[in-house]
């Protein structure tokens, strides 16, 4: 294996004083306060009151969905859980005599579903891995709480934010499918 050495260029004298930089920020505070004075054009905002506007495709706080009908879309499969990186999901499944899901067609329902924000980095993985399109990353960006406790969102809060996903309906026909599959006629040669 080579190895490369890469040079690194000494600073001249000029450099050392730091006013390349210096001139360089104020001449940036000068485009903007000419901006603001004279063209109108703030690069500020009155946070938290004026908020930034999220582009398309923006991954921000992960939160779990209902389906067109408002129910639970999770299955309390534990995929999410597996994968996350900073092991901020942690899923209580309902057990054996555990309240049944509430929808058709699901086994079941997590009894619990806790995701830490203070641990999640966003990456999505959550949203990727899950077969229920289940969660998904939406555009919340500033989440604020007052202790650490606040900070574990639990699952009645997850899906109160996340709203319904009426547009997702992965399985809608998965049982009238798999009902016509029992009847459906068999070539035999
Ligand atoms: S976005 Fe990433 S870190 Fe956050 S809960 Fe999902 S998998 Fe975990
Ligand atoms: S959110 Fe999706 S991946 Fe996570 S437990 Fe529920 S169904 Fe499984």
């Amino acid at each position: 294996m080579s190895t490369k050495v890469v040079d690194r260029s000494p600073l001249t004298f000029y450099e050392r004083t730091y006013l390349p930089a210096i001139l360089g920020g104020l001449k940036v505070t000068a485009k903007h306060f000419a901006d603001t004075v004279f063209k109108g054009k703030s690069v500020t905002m009155q946070y938290p009151e004026e908020r930034w506007v999220v582009p398309e495709g923006y991954r921000g706080a992960p939160y779990l969905v209902k389906d067109q009908d408002g129910a639970t879309k999770c299955v309390s499969c534990q995929l999410c859980e597996f994968v996350c990186p900073p092991k901020a999901i942690r899923i209580t499944p309902p057990g054996a005599d555990g309240q049944p899901a509430d929808r058709r067609n699901a086994e079941k329902m997590p009894k619990e579903f806790e995701i830490n924000m203070l641990r999640c980095i966003f990456c999505g993985m959550c949203q990727e891995v899950c077969p229920e399109e289940a969660i998904f990353l939406q555009k919340d960006y500033s989440l604020t709480g007052e202790s650490r406790t606040e900070m574990v969102f639990n699952k009645e809060k997850l899906l109160k934010l996340g709203g319904t996903h009426a547009g997702i309906q992965k399985w809608k026909h998965k049982l009238e499918e798999a009902e016509a599959q029992e009847t459906f006629p068999v070539q035999t040669r």
